[in-house]
């Protein structure tokens, strides 16, 4: 593999665990297709975004610069360049830099209502339009087809970008939404998860338009990106079949429940009545089995989107998960968002948090990606295999076996979803995907949850059930 270079391993690298399409570490950004059109972008048998090359490549290392899974600069590094010399300025291993942090919402105009949580980005985003700091915003919004629920789009006006609102955990590309900035002049914001706005903030080095142009970035709280696999599971599951499904709102609220208890809404392309189901009823909703991750994803240690000028997310602890109305966790890196909330303060709703705060609410993204990812780059060391340069080093230490275990569990349940899905498409019969993990999910489950905890569970859920059959007598 010597004459490799380093972004062909990031494409195609040898991972035993792996199945089929799950052997790369490419997250589909397609920040080396803007550069170079040897690069294409394009989705995989496992209905994520890969890319292949096709052609002469005509600089494979600008192309490695801009890559966030080849790049040599890390988050710390970026960060330091970008945010370091403001006034008030604080680091932590888990935000990175940044100048405040809040947990709220907003409290104008339905911002919250139409949002997956607090409604803030998708607030902040229309204020940097109205203040006049950007002309165009870049984000996930309605595709033009079932195959393509979401796509990343430009918005130019407030109405535009409320049609964009809420999470699409579904895969997105950013190649022709880039290719736009650099044929129209103008200032953008780019709204995206951690691993695409660091690919944004390398291009930004690399190419003097991007430079000039993306003047803001807004980074949401990222667990890890889904196969597009993901909302077909959901909608299917929901009891929409294959064929008729239209586009999944991922974050359907549901008012008077906690705000973890969201709800999926179906549409359908047969002009039926949306489906909505919570997603405690469904099986492939719980994010801690990472079914239909992306592989990349178990190599990122950036959960905060610490390159962004302000970081969002749910707000999901104690104190005020409670709230189904939604509240976000903010991370603010740059004094220009500082003052926007200041001159629109009577808009919001903002309580001061703090880094601790913040790690709690994202404490099982940041053990997985912190330690569980030490243990996952030791297993491919001693295998002798290629990984991404992280700033997390590879390592046992202080990982107990048990902990040892429920990681390389994790990635089986992620590995076999991909394959218990392909077999229930076959068969034609959902049955066939719970069938395949229930072993795995059931193992899982005996060894990362206490038995004590697991008896509460099991006895918490016959009295429900037995509540259940009595209120329908
Ligand atoms: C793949 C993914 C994983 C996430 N994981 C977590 C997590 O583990 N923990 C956590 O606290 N939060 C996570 N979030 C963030 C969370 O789901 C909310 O997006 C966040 O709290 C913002 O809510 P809001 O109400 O302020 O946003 P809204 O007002 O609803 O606005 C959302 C904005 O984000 C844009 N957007 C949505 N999805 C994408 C996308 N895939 N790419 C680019 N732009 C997009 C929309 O176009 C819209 O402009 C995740 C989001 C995504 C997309």
């Amino acid at each position: 593999m010597s004459d490799t270079h380093v972004i062909e391993q990031v494409i195609a690298s040898p991972d035993q665990d792996a199945v089929d399409g799950q052997t790369t570490y490419c997250v589909g950004c397609g920040s080396c297709a803007y550069l170079d059109p040897a690069f294409r972008i394009a989705k995989s048998v496992d209905g994520c975004y890969s890319v292949s090359v096709n052609g002469q490549v005509r600089d494979w290392s600008a192309v490695e610069r801009v890559c966030p899974f080849a790049a040599s600069t890390n988050e710390d590094e970026l960060g330091k360049e970008l945010f370091s010399s403001q006034t008030g300025v604080q680091h932590n291993q888990y935000l990175g830099y940044f100048l405040n942090t809040y947990v709220g919402y907003v409290q104008a105009d339905g911002w919250r209502s139409r949002g997956s949580s607090g409604g803030l980005v998708s607030w902040t985003a229309a204020k940097m339009l109205e203040d006049g700091l950007v002309d165009a915003v870049i984000h996930a919004k309605d595709g033009p087809d079932p195959e393509h629920m979401y796509t990343i789009q430009i918005s130019h006006t407030v109405d535009e970008l409320q049609t964009g609102a809420k999470s699409k955990y579904y895969p997105v590309e950013m190649t022709e939404a880039l290719d736009y900035v650099r044929e129209h002049e103008g200032r953008y914001l780019f709204v995206g998860i951690p691993c695409f706005v660091k690919a944004v903030r390398l291009l930004r080095r690399e190419d003097p338009i991007l430079n000039e142009r993306i003047k803001y970035c807004i980074g949401l709280v990222c667990g890890h990106l889904k196969s597009d696999y993901f909302a077909k599971a959901e909608a299917w599951e929901s009891g929409v079949p294959l064929d008729k499904i239209a586009r999944v709102d991922f974050r359907h609220k549901t008012p008077g429940s906690p705000a973890s208890d969201y709800a999926v809404e179906v549409r359908r392309t047969d002009g039926g009545q949306p489906v909505i189901k919570r997603t405690a009823e469904l099986s492939v909703t719980n994010w801690g089995l990472g079914y239909f991750k992306y592989n990349a994803c178990d190599y990122c240690d950036d959960v905060l989107a610490e390159t962004a000028d302000v970081t969002f997310g749910d707000a999901w602890i104690p104190k005020y998960v409670s709230d189904g109305e939604g509240c976000n966790v903010i991370i603010v890196r740059n004094q220009d968002v500082l003052n926007l909330f200041e001159r629109h303060m009577d808009e919001l709703v903002l309580h001061d948090s703090n880094a601790d705060e913040v790690y709690q609410s994202q404490a099982g993204g940041f053990r997985h990606r912190r330690q569980g990812l030490a243990y996952r780059l030791h297993v491919h060391e001693k295998r002798g295999e290629w990984t991404p340069t992280k700033r997390v080093k590879p390592s046992l230490e202080g990982i107990s076996e048990q902990r040892q275990i429920i990681y390389a569990m994790r990635t089986t349940l992620k590995n076999e979803s991909f394959v218990a899905f392909r077999e229930a498409v076959d068969a034609g019969n959902f049955d066939v995907f719970i069938k395949h993990m229930r072993p795995y999910e059931r193992e899982y489950r005996h060894t990362s949850i206490p038995f004590q905890k697991r008896v509460l569970h099991k006895c918490k859920k016959i009295i429900k059930q037995c509540l259940q059959i009595i209120k329908h007598r």
